[in-house]
């Protein structure tokens, strides 16, 4: 593969990259407008309803002003699904998404969140060592890139739980873990939002699979009607809660719940929930192998 080729691709990929981190902060998809709008109308909680009127009061002015929707820009996750013919190495398309993020940064600018783990020093315009965050998904027979970059907010982030049911646990603990976790975030991870829960596989990717969750379109169900039935008990059972809009009481705790499994060994049972704040924030992108770029709000 000729340089040029390689460079031209790469400067498409970081474009796109640099684009969707701020537009995804900006302009929320429409499916969370809808999901917001709905939750404002069956609030019946006085201070419910005015947390949701705010919200929505909130994206206007963010639309009004071409500003983000909330001031933690979080740190940048993306998604991508890179078909087997993309022409262009993984190792470069990291090395886009890292040069975009940045530049977007600067450029926009944008708060700067990266930090050492250790020292908290900043490390750069929210660029670090092993930052952004890259999941990884092969396509066969295919020459394309999808890139979805979902900014992840603190709060929300930090109201991420693990657990290693055991198999006699069985699905009453899945559903126990879940309402556990999420009455003890109570009003920390800005609710209502999507509750995110990975089930099965290993530790690492049951947490894995719940933020895989977190970033699909709300309210969309999982293929396999057995999950897609959990999805829908445990999204009644979160909103029986009571803890409402930022936690302060109220018919809507959450705007709904995801799961996404994996078949995992026979002793195994994890489960993992990570939530996404109301300020469900994504935006992809569809690059061909010739660089052309497509933007998507709502993928
Ligand atoms: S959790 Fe979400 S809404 Fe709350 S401050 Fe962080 S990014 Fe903003």
């Amino acid at each position: 593969m000729p340089l040029l080729i390689d460079t031209d691709l790469q400067a498409a990929v970081e474009d796109a990259a640099a684009h969707l981190y701020v537009w995804a902060l900006k302009d929320i998809p429409q499916d969370l407008r809808d999901a917001l709008k709905a939750a404002a109308a069956r609030e019946t909680s006085v201070p419910g309803q005015r947390v949701l009127n705010t919200i929505l009061k909130n994206v206007e002015v963010a639309d009004g002003e071409n500003n983000l929707v909330c001031q933690d820009t979080g740190i940048a996750v993306y998604t991508c699904r890179v078909g087997e013919h993309f022409p262009l190495h993984p190792a470069r398309i990291y090395e886009a998404l890292r040069d975009g993020t940045a530049r977007a940064t600067i450029e926009h600018p944008l708060r700067s969140n990266a930090v050492h783990t250790i020292t908290r020093e900043n490390t750069g315009p929210n660029i670090g060592y092993r930052l952004p965050i890259v999941h990884w998904e092969f396509i066969k027979d295919w020459d394309g890139l999808d890139v979805k970059c979902v900014p992840k907010g603190s709060g929300s982030e930090n109201m991420s739980f693990l657990k290693m049911c055991v198999p006699a646990d069985g699905v009453t603990g899945i559903k126990k873990f879940v309402l556990e976790s999420i009455v003890g975030a109570g009003g920390k991870p800005c609710p209502p939002g999507i509750v995110g829960v990975g089930i099965g596989g290993s530790a690492d990717y049951a947490m894995y699979l719940a933020k895989e969750a977190i970033a699909r379109p709300i309210g969309t169900r999982n293929s396999d009607p057995i999950v897609a039935e959990l999805e829908d008990e445990l999204m009644g059972l979160l909103n029986e809660t009571g803890i409402g809009p930022m936690g302060l009481g109220g018919d809507v705790t959450v705007l709904n719940c995801h799961i996404e499994h994996a078949d995992t060994h026979m002793t195994l049972n994890p489960v993992a929930v990570n939530y996404q704040c109301w300020a469900a924030r994504r935006a992809s992108a569809h690059i061909a192998a010739d660089g052309t770029t497509d933007f998507d709000r709502e993928a």
